[in-house]
């Protein structure tokens, strides 16, 4: 019991780190300071000696700064996966950020018309913007956000089909990860699933027998995480929306992610849009803000204006909408699309899924002798070429060929060097995730872009190795 005596009083130690209370704040400090002692008397009744003062204040340093460290900050996405839903899918360009910081550090006409001084509706701050981007601005198109893609098909089949009959091809009854089923969702909008055809074939026929009184919407969701192959048949988005307006029914689809550009254009592989999906008849699409469009996460319902005005009525919509930030930078993303030119320069998941392979390569090269230098005989490290993904489901079978450091261990226990690898990388002060593949660990580089190149090599002296 002596020996606690021996123990410094808090003050005292407090006084020893004026600067750590400078960064993190008295309470926060004090708070470090006693689990520390209290530590340390604890390993005394295990018979551990006391720490010394150094080694003590030392302990009571990386307590205070892990305590203060934001779980929620960078990290390197060198997956490999552009949009990585688990690291927060779209990056977004510089414009959506400084309309967000605008928009969280000031008030804004959030629900407010600047020309007759009355009440405005949030809304109406982007869907003007998305009926010129998606339908030429047709006048007859709006549409309404909510907190993500998910909610936005929730609320659509609520608001039109409550009560009633939703009709889905056996082929599209999809699982997004997190638990978002087709089925499932129905059954919590309170519709009813009518499902049609067989997985690998419906035919047009198929919808039009499914119609009866009870059916309140034709739907397609777009099978954005996986391919049916082989022998196939699918009915097109023109042909399901004849049958639904001859049988006076809206037709919806589901998108999941949503460019808005052409995808050849810029040598990507073709994905659906909106534009074609409203072109070919649809009614209402529903698609992603953060995944291909780029932008925050949300959900976008855009379609026909009576039907919007409907879904906009449901109470569900005020559970689900969306905030001042969010509407900031997804206003911000979209106006981005009004000038195609720059359009892959300003976003950076366009900028990334398109950029060049000899410029990966370069910096792949640049990257190579320093690493080596790092790792010495820990691990062989080379520069191989790989494939990224887009990711979020969409598009899932293309890959765009990329290049990566690959770590290689030559000894009897390299499994466990390269889990120890990965979490040497992961434990730096901006982790980088990579992946483990065929017996070697890669860091895709196609999403360490230039400028953060000096960022990545200068806390490579930081590993622990
Ligand atoms: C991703 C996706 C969703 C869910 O979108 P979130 O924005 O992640 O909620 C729904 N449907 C399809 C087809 C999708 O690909």
């Amino acid at each position: 019991m002596n020996e606690h005596k021996r123990l410094p009083a808090v003050d005292r130690v407090l006084q020893q780190i004026p600067d750590l209370i400078d960064v993190h704040g008295r309470q926060p400090v004090t708070a470090c300071v006693r689990a520390e002692l209290a530590a340390a008397r604890e390993g005394l009744k295990f018979g551990l000696p006391l720490p010394d003062d150094a080694s003590l204040l030392a302990a009571i340093r990386r307590r205070a700064e892990a305590a203060g460290q934001a779980r929620l900050r960078s990290v390197f996405n060198l997956t490999g996966t552009v949009l990585h839903t688990n690291l927060g899918r779209a990056q977004l360009a510089e414009e959506a950020i400084a309309a967000m910081v605008e928009a969280a550090r000031s008030p804004c006409p959030l629900e407010y018309d600047l020309a007759s001084g009355g009440r405005g509706d949030r809304d109406d701050l982007v869907s003007g913007l998305l009926a010129e981007l998606i339908a030429g601005g047709s006048p007859n198109i709006a549409a309404t956000i909510v907190n993500n893609n998910a909610a936005a098909v929730l609320l659509t089949l609520n608001a039109l089909a409550q009560g009633k009959e939703a009709v889905v091809s056996r082929g599209e009854l999809v699982e997004i990860g997190g638990a978002f089923r087709i089925p499932d969702v129905m059954r919590r909008a309170q519709v009813k699933l009518h499902e049609i055809g067989t997985t690998n074939r419906t035919h047009a026929k198929d919808f039009q027998e499914a119609i009866n009184p009870k059916t309140a919407l034709l739907m397609k969701i777009h099978t954005s995480n996986y391919a049916v192959t082989g022998f196939t048949a699918t009915v097109d988005e023109k042909a399901i929306a004849d049958i639904a307006h001859a049988a006076g029914l809206p037709f919806v689809i589901d998108l999941g992610s949503g460019t808005l550009c052409d995808f050849a254009a810029y040598g990507l592989p073709a994905e659906p849009t909106p534009q074609q999906a409203l072109a070919a008849g649809a009614d209402i699409v529903t698609f992603s803000g953060d995944k291909l469009l780029g932008g925050p996460q949300a959900g976008l319902i855009v379609g026909r204006k009576d039907l919007i005005a409907k879904i906009k009525k449901n109470p569900l919509k005020r559970a689900l909408r969306v905030g001042k930030t969010t509407l900031a930078a997804l206003e911000a993303t979209l106006r981005l699309y009004r000038d195609p030119d720059r359009l892959a320069e300003r976003l950076p998941t366009l900028r990334l899924l398109t950029r060049p392979l000899a410029e990966i390569n370069a910096l792949a090269e640049r990257l190579l002798p320093l690493v080596q230098a790092t790792f010495g005989e820990l691990a062989t490290v080379s520069v191989e070429p790989c494939c990224s993904q887009i990711g979020s489901g969409a598009l899932p079978v293309e890959r765009l060929p990329s290049a990566a450091l690959v770590f290689r261990v030559n000894a009897k226990r390299a499994g466990k060097m390269l889990l120890s690898i990965e979490a040497a990388f992961r434990g730096l002060p901006t982790p980088v995730i990579g992946y483990i593949r065929d017996d070697a660990y890669h860091l895709d580089l196609r999403c360490l872009e230039g400028k953060d190149e000096t960022r990545f090599t200068a806390q490579l002296p930081q590993l622990k190795l």
